[in-house]
């Protein structure tokens, strides 16, 4: 296929709804380049967790963080376990992820300055289309004329087990399941809320609800979609 042929596909949906492991695979298959926003918002997190920048009660210094933007530099590398995010050149993969960073990250993501600095470098990201991102926003702002925007959709309890039995596969026995309901409760209510860029399904989104459908079946019904929208 041309580079001409290329399109961008936008994945949205709320927190731990699987679309980051469907949207990575779907990139592998089809050859596309694949970006990850919620590391992009994570890593940014981190940065205001290490400066001290979270303040307690959770508050975020908004002009600190405002401030230090143009220090921050996200960068995605290939690895033989997938795709690593890089924090001024640190892999911080594993950090990002945890609870720590999850606790904090909405509340980071609602700042304007946060959202336009990531934004602009999202549709850096693709120019060259070809392109499969997931994230919140990507079908309704960063992406509007996207070709292919899947929405994705589950129960909270459905995403907060399938989250947690993630932590506790990488060795994270601490965090209980009730914990991570709490938070993804938590960042849904904040990331439909918001100000700017709120979640929202795009008005010519195709939906997904995957409660009952394996990881097999989420990414064939994906492809298919695929197909569909570019004629492959
Ligand atoms: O996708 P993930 O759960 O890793 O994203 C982490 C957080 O980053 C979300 O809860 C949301 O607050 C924020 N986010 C966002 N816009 C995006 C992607 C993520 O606000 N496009």
């Amino acid at each position: 296929m041309d580079n001409n042929k290329k399109i961008i596909i936008a994945i949205d949906g709320f927190s731990s709804s699987g679309k980051s492991t469907m949207a990575k695979e779907l990139a592998r298959r089809i050859g596309y380049r694949y970006i990850d926003s919620g590391a992009m918002y994570r890593a940014v997190t981190l940065y205001a967790l290490e400066h001290g920048m979270i303040l307690d009660g959770g508050n975020v210094d908004t002009t600190a963080l405002t401030a230090a933007l143009d220090d921050i530099r996200i960068d995605f590398q290939p690895c033989a376990d997938g795709q690593h995010t890089l924090l001024n050149g640190r892999d911080v993969e594993k950090e990002i992820r945890s609870l720590r960073v999850s606790s904090s990250v909405s509340p980071v993501a609602v700042i304007p300055a946060v959202r336009h600095a990531l934004v602009a470098q999202q549709q850096a990201f693709g120019k060259e289309r070809g392109i499969v991102m997931d994230g919140r926003d990507i079908g309704t702002t960063v992406f509007p004329d996207a070709e292919l925007k899947i929405y994705v959709n589950a129960p909270a309890e459905t995403r907060a087990r399938r989250r947690w039995l993630e932590l506790q596969q990488k060795g994270d026995t601490d965090t209980t399941y009730e914990q991570v309901l709490e938070n993804v409760v938590s960042r849904d209510h904040i990331d439909m809320t918001r100000e700017e860029s709120p979640l929202r399904r795009a008005d010519d989104a195709v939906d997904l609800d995957n409660s009952d459908m394996s990881i097999e079946q989420q990414n064939a019904w994906l492809i298919d979609q695929y197909n569909r929208v570019a004629g492959a």
